[in-house]
C-alpha cells in the first residue's frame, strides 16, 4: 500500500480504529481462554534461525490478503510464536502473567501517549506516579520526607539508586569532576547481574564490586560483611553502598536486610535494596517478615511486572529522603525546566534517566484502586506458601531435591540422577524446553545445575507442580541416558 496525505484521515478515524479493536480484542480473548486451559504448551519452541525466517518472509507471505486479515494473521502468528505467561505451565522467568486490566491499562497510555517529562505532557500521571510512590514509601515505614518515582525497569532504576548512593556518599563531586578516586559497593554474589553491570557503567570496575560470601542458603553472610568492608579498604577504595537482595535471583531468597541495613547505617555508607521481585511482600501481613530492615533503606526499588501483576515495563524507586530523588541528576535543561529550589515533585525529567517515558503508572494507580493492597497480599501469600508446598513434596519425594530454603515464590530443585549429576539435569532442562508442555528455567548454585521455577502465574497448582514431577520421572525412566535423547 502506498499511503499518499489523503490516507491519514483514514488512518486515523475512529471507525477504523474500532474495527481494528474490536478484531484485536477477539484474538486477544481467544488467546486468554485458550491459554488459561492448558491445553497447549506454554511454549512452542523454535529455533532462532528459522523464527528469523520465518518473519523475514512475513510481508511476502501476506502480501495476498486484506488489510484486516493481515492484522489479524499478525496477531496470531505473533501469539502462537511467543511465551504463554497465562498458561499455568509457565513457571519459568521472573515475568508476570498480567492480569487483563492492568495490560489494558497500557492500551490508554499507548493512546494518549502522554509520557510525562514534564508536568504539561502529562498531568494526569505525574500526579499518579506521587499517589503511589507516597504510598509505596508509607508502606515501608518511610515518613513524609520520602518520595520516588517510577522508571523503566529494575536495571535502570539499581542504576538510578547506586548514582544517588554516588553522588550523596562519596566524598568527591564525581557528577561534575569526574571520578578521581576508586570507589567500592559491597554486595552478594548472588545479586542479579544488573547490579554488578550498574557499578561497572558507574565506572567503578571489576574491583569495585566486593562480594559478600553467601550462607548456605545463598543469602548475604552478616557475619561477612565487616570482612567484605575491610578488604574495599585494603584495596584502597572508598564503599559508598552496600546492597541487599530481596530476594536474589537464582534462590529467591532474602539477603538479612536488617544486619545489612545496621552495618550501612553505622558506617554511613548508603544502604540499597533491590527489591525488584520481592518488594511486593510488604503488603504481606504473613511474609513482611522477610522484609525486615528495610525501614533502614535509604533506596528500594520493586518491579511492577514481577510481583505486581503488571505488564513490562516499569520500577518504582524508592527513597528514604526525597531530596535524593529530586537532586539525583541536577543536570539543568533550562528551556524544560524551572530552576526552582523548592520541592519540585512534577517535573519528572529532573529525577529519572528518561526524557520520554510511557504512561507506566497506570496498571500501578488503578490496581491499587480498584482492589487495594489485599489484591498483592492475597497474591503473594499465594504464590509464596505454593513454592513451600512444592519444596516439601520434592523433599518428601526420594529421586529429587532442593538445594536451600525456600523464601519466595522461587524453587530450584534436580533431578538425583547417580552419574553426570551435573550434564543430565542440563540435558534434561534441554528436553522439557522442546518437547514439555511445561516451561521452566535453569540456574547454576556454586558450580552445581539445578532446574528453577518461578511460581509467578496465579493459575498454577501445586497439582500442576506434582505433575511436573511425575512427567520428569517418566522421561528420566525412558531413557536411563539422557544424553541419548535426541534434544
Ligand atoms: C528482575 C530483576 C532485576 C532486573 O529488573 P528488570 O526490570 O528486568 O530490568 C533486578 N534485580 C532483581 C532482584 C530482579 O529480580
Amino acid at each position: 500500500m502506498n499511503t499518499n496525505y489523503s490516507d491519514f484521515e483514514k488512518l486515523y478515524s475512529a471507525k477504523g480504529f474500532h474495527e481494528n479493536g474490536t478484531l484485536l480484542l477477539s484474538e486477544l480473548t481467544n488467546y486468554l481462554k485458550k491459554t488459561a486451559e492448558s491445553t497447549s504448551p506454554a511454549l512452542s519452541f523454535i529455533e532462532p534461525e528459522e523464527m528469523l525466517r520465518y518473519w523475514q518472509s512475513w510481508n511476502d507471505n501476506t502480501r495476498h490478503l486484506s488489510e484486516s486479515e493481515r492484522i489479524q494473521k499478525f496477531c496470531t502468528d505473533l501469539l502462537s510464536y511467543t511465551n504463554h505467561l497465562q498458561n499455568p505451565k509457565y513457571i519459568g522467568h521472573q515475568v508476570s502473567a498480567p492480569l487483563p486490566i492492568a495490560s489494558l491499562m497500557m492500551l490508554i497510555g499507548g493512546i494518549s501517549n502522554n509520557g510525562s517529562a514534564v508536568y504539561e505532557m502529562g498531568m494526569a500521571p505525574t500526579a499518579m506516579e506521587r499517589v503511589v510512590t507516597d504510598k509505596l514509601c508509607t508502606k515501608f515505614g518511610w515518613d513524609s520526607n520520602s518520595g520516588g518515582f517510577l522508571t523503566s525497569g529494575g536495571t535502570l532504576a539499581n542504576l538510578t539508586s547506586l548514582l544517588a548512593a554516588r553522588k550523596f556518599k562519596a566524598t568527591e563531586d564525581i557528577w561534575n569532576e569526574g571520578m578521581q578516586k576508586p570507589l567500592a559497593i559491597l554486595v552478594s554474589s548472588q545479586a542479579h547481574y544488573c547490579v554488578d553491570r550498574a557499578a561497572r557503567i558507574m565506572g567503578l570496575g571489576a574491583d569495585g564490586i566486593i562480594s559478600i560470601e553467601v550462607n548456605e542458603n545463598f543469602c548475604a553472610d552478616e557475619s561477612a560483611i565487616e570482612k567484605a568492608y575491610q578488604s574495599a579498604l585494603v584495596k584502597g577504595r572508598e564503599v559508598i553502598a552496600v546492597v541487599g537482595s530481596a530476594p536474589s535471583t537464582s534462590t529467591g531468597n532474602y539477603d538479612n536486610l536488617d544486619a545489612l541495613g545496621r552495618f550501612a547505617n553505622d558506617k554511613g555508607i548508603w544502604f540499597h535494596i533491590d527489591a525488584a521481585h520481592g518488594g511486593a511482600a510488604i503488603f504481606s501481613g504473613k511474609y513482611k517478615y522477610l522484609l525486615k530492615g528495610s525501614e533502614r533503606a535509604d533506596s528500594i526499588i520493586i518491579d511492577g511486572h514481577k510481583m505486581m501483576l503488571m505488564p513490562a515495563l516499569s520500577t518504582a524507586v524508592l527513597f528514604k529522603n526525597k531530596n535524593h530523588a529530586y537532586e539525583n541528576f541536577n543536570q539543568r535543561a533550562a528551556y524544560l525546566l524551572e530552576d526552582s529550589v523548592e520541592e519540585d515533585w512534577y517535573n519528572g525529567a529532573k529525577k529519572t534517566f528518561e526524557c520520554t517515558k510511557t504512561m507506566m503508572v497506570l496498571p500501578w494507580f488503578i490496581l491499587l484502586n480498584l482492589y487495594g493492597e489485599s489484591l498483592f497480599e492475597t497474591y503473594i501469600d499465594r504464590q509464596y506458601d505454593l513454592a513451600r508446598a512444592f519444596a516439601e513434596e520434592i523433599n518428601r519425594a526420594e529421586d529429587f531435591e532442593t538445594p536451600a530454603r525456600i523464601d519466595s515464590n522461587i524453587v530450584c530443585f534436580r533431578y538425583q540422577f547417580n552419574e553426570n549429576i551435573n550434564a543430565q539435569n542440563q540435558q534434561l532442562r534441554s528436553y522439557l524446553l522442546k518437547h514439555s508442555d511445561y516451561y521452566i528455567v535453569q540456574t547454576h548454585l556454586d558450580g552445581s545445575h539445578y532446574l528453577r521455577v518461578s511460581l509467578m502465574n496465579p493459575l498454577t497448582e501445586l497439582n500442576h507442580l506434582s505433575q511436573l514431577l511425575d512427567e520428569i520421572r517418566q522421561v528420566v525412566n525412558n531413557q536411563k541416558h539422557l544424553s541419548n535423547l535426541s534434544l
